[in-house]
Order: structure tokens, then C-alpha cells, then sequence
């Protein structure tokens, strides 16, 4: 216990007298040096002026006189080395030799990044040279040695310096050429979105103008069709009276005579002949016969069946095929029409007497089955109203009975 006391006592004891002794030597035992000194210009200019030409820097000397409160350490050490460059050019060496030492005892209050600058390197040269020209080889070659050193780290700093601008100067170009790129792909992000969009509006009016397309064939088609209806009409239809014409009666009269001789049903046909029309026309002009004619169809359209067929077979001479009726029923549609004409005043067309037709009658079963039999024989019956007077119905059935009478 007694041992351990008395070891820590004299530990105690050393580290006082050791923080005495560095006192004594002026030095701080916490001592940490951090930034570089600034540099007073004139003593600057001072300090090179006393390397390149010492006796103009001799005359400056008394003005750099060393108070250690105006300069700060950096300084204090460059004019102590200022001084004993001039004083190794009066060849005082002792007095540089002495003037590099107290130098050099800054330097313990100077960064190493500053000292190996070539402003405060080369006091171990100066200090070499004195020694060699008092003959102290061997304290001339430490000082070399020291400056070689410094020399040499003096030259790491800066390659290190060097590499460090490099990189950065890389970093920077680099940096550039990572914002170009970034430019370069919104560019092309932003040609890519006109692209995306001019391509949307090509499709928009590629599709508007096949719709018109579509329309205007689709019209065309329509307006086609309606032609060829109006057309198909026509060739159908009387131009003066508006019902079937003499092609479509035979057309139809055919195909209802076929279907009514397969089916065994009931066709029967009147025809019926404008008397004494010529009359008309010579009394009252053409004009007034065209208005007769369109009259007279349309009071007869009038008294048709949805299933008849009613035609103009030329001049004024009409037909109606009457499909699924007997002969009875045919005759009473024929006195039918026979008596509205005769009873209804064309004074409206300009006609102030009466006008009556004279109409014949036949029925499929009383001729052969064939359209232009049926026609004939009602033409025949026709005729036989006329002889017989005009304004009267004669059936094929009476014509073979007048015959038969007017053979007897
Ligand atoms: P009937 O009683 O014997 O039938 O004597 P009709 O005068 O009616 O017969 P006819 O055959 O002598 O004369 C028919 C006339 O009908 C002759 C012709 O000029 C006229 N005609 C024929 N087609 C048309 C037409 O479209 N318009 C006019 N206004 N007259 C027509
Ligand atoms: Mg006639
Ligand atoms: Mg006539």
C-alpha cells in the first residue's frame, strides 16, 4: 500500500515537473495549430527581397525590428529568416546560424502546410550553407537533410493538392455531363410525348376521314337505291295517270294467272274503254281529255281492293285484274264503276255532260289459262257493250250466249 502511494507520489512529481520544464522552454504542452498564418505583404516582399538582392533588403532591416505583439509567429519567422540571409550576405555566419535557430524554434507554432511552402522552406538551406562555409560539414549535411525533407513535403502536399483539384475538376465535369445527360433524356422524353401526341391526332384524323368516307358511300348507296327505286317506279307507271302501266299489267296479270290456275282459285279481269272519247278531246282540247283520263283513275283507284290491280292499257282503254273473285262478284265491281263515272259531273275538268265507259268482263275459269286469253276475252265483252250501245257491262259467259243466239 505504501509501495503503490509513493509510485503515484513521484508519477504525480514527474508530470508537474515535466509541465515546469515546458514552461520553462516556452512551450504550450496543449498546443494545436489549425489554420495558416496571413502574411503581412511588405514582409513578404521583405523576405524575397532578401534572397534576390540582400543589400537593398540590408536597408529595409531596421524597420522589420522584432516585436513579437505586432507580428504573429508565421511572420516573426520570416523576418528572422529575411535576417540572417542578409547577415550570410555579409558573411556573418555565426549570427545566421544563431538567427536560423531562433527560426526554427517557431516552428512549432506554424502549420506544416505553411512551413512547406518555398517562402519558409529553405531556412534548413540557409542554415546548411553557413555551417559549410564555417567548416561544419557535418551540421551543414543535417540541415541539407532537413531541407530535403521539407523539400519532399513540401511536394506531397502539392501532388496531393494536385490529385485533389483533379478530382474535383473530374467531379465538376462530371456532374456536367450527368446534367447534360438528364437534359439530353427529358429532351427526348419530351420529342417522344409530341411524337406519342402527333400520332394520336394522325390516327384521330385518319379515323374522321374514313367515317366521312363510310358516310358519304353509304350515302351514295342510299341516293343509289333511290334512283334505281324511281327508276324501277317508272318503268312501272303510267306517266299521265300515276297507276300500273301496260308492262307491269302484262307482268303481273301473268304471274296472278299462274298462282290462281296452281292454286285453283278465283282470277277474274274488266276491262273497260272511255266512250266516245275522241268527242272529248275535239270539243274540249287534249288538255281537257288529259284531265278526263287522270279523273276517271283516280275515282276508279278509288273503288279498287287493296289485292286488285288496276293498269292503263294504252290510250282510254283501263284494266283491272280482280285475283279471288268470281265472275258475279267482277261483273258487280264493273256496274259499280260503270255507274260512279257515269253519275259524277267532269265539270271540274271542263266537261258539262256526262261520260261513260263501256266494260267487258271475263273470268279465268271461262277462258283458257293463259293471261292474254283472259285479256282478249274481256276485250271481246268490251266490244259487245259497244255494239250493244256503250255505257253497259257485258261478261264473256253473255258474249257466248249472244253468239249462241245470233246463230240460232
Ligand atoms: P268509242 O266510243 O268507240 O270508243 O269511241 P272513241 O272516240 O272513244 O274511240 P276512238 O278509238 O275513236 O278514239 C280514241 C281517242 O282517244 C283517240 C285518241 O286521240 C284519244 N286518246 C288516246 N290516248 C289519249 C291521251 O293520252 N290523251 C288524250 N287527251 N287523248 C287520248
Ligand atoms: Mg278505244
Ligand atoms: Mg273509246
Amino acid at each position: 500500500m505504501n509501495k503503490s502511494l509513493t509510485v503515484l507520489i513521484f508519477s504525480l512529481y514527474c508530470m508537474v515537473c515535466h509541465i515546469a520544464v515546458a514552461y520553462e522552454k516556452n512551450e504550450s504542452p496543449t498546443l494545436t495549430k489549425v489554420n495558416e498564418y496571413n502574411l503581412r505583404a511588405d514582409i513578404i516582399t521583405f523576405v524575397q527581397l532578401s534572397s534576390s538582392a540582400p543589400n537593398k533588403a540590408y536597408v529595409l532591416l531596421s524597420t522589420f525590428d522584432l516585436d513579437a505583439t505586432a507580428y504573429n509567429y508565421a511572420e516573426q519567422y520570416l523576418v528572422l529568416l529575411a535576417k540572417a540571409k542578409i547577415k550570410q550576405y555579409q558573411q556573418q555566419h555565426q549570427e545566421v546560424i544563431s538567427l536560423i535557430k531562433k527560426t526554427i524554434a517557431l516552428r512549432k507554432y506554424i502549420v506544416e502546410k505553411q512551413l512547406n511552402t518555398p517562402l519558409f522552406s529553405n531556412a534548413h538551406l540557409v542554415l546548411a550553407t553557413s555551417y559549410a562555409a564555417i567548416k561544419d560539414f557535418d551540421q551543414a549535411y543535417q540541415a541539407k537533410k532537413d531541407f530535403v525533407d521539407e523539400y519532399n513535403d513540401y511536394s506531397d502536399d502539392n501532388r496531393e493538392n494536385t490529385v485533389k483539384e483533379l478530382t474535383k475538376k473530374y467531379e465538376i465535369a462530371h456532374k456536367i455531363e450527368a446534367n447534360e445527360l438528364l437534359d439530353n433524356q427529358n429532351k427526348l422524353k419530351e420529342l417522344r410525348l409530341e411524337e406519342v401526341h402527333k400520332q394520336q391526332q394522325d390516327q384521330q384524323q385518319q379515323f374522321i376521314l374514313i367515317t366521312l368516307t363510310i358516310i358519304l358511300f353509304v350515302l351514295l348507296f342510299l341516293r343509289q337505291l333511290k334512283i334505281r327505286k324511281k327508276l324501277l317506279f317508272l318503268t312501272k307507271t303510267d306517266s299521265l295517270t300515276g297507276i300500273l302501266n301496260r308492262a307491269a299489267l302484262f307482268n303481273q296479270g301473268q304471274k296472278l294467272v299462274k298462282i290462281s290456275s296452281q292454286k285453283e282459285l278465283q282470277l277474274s279481269l274488266s276491262l273497260f274503254d272511255i266512250d266516245h272519247f275522241k268527242s272529248i278531246n275535239d270539243e274540249f282540247g287534249h288538255h281537257v281529255g288529259d284531265l278526263v283520263l287522270e279523273k276517271i283513275s283516280h275515282l276508279v283507284s278509288e273503288t279498287m281492293r287493296a289485292r286488285d290491280v288496276f293498269s292503263r292499257l294504252g290510250g282510254e282503254e283501263f284494266v283491272i285484274i280482280l285475283p279471288n273473285t268470281d265472275i258475279d262478284k267482277a261483273k258487280a265491281i264493273a256496274v259499280r264503276v260503270m255507274e260512279k263515272i257515269a253519275d259524277h259531273d267532269f265539270g271540274e275538268c271542263g266537261v258539262n255532260r256526262p261520260i261513260t265507259l263501256s266494260i267487258g268482263v271475263a273470268n279465268l275459269n271461262e277462258t283458257k289459262a293463259v293471261f292474254d286469253d283472259l285479256l282478249h276475252a274481256a276485250d271481246l265483252a268490251m266490244y259487245q257493250a259497244k255494239a250493244q250501245g256503250r255505257n253497259q257491262m257485258v261478261s264473256y259467259a253473255n258474249i257466248a250466249e249472244h253468239q249462241e243466239r245470233r246463230q240460232r
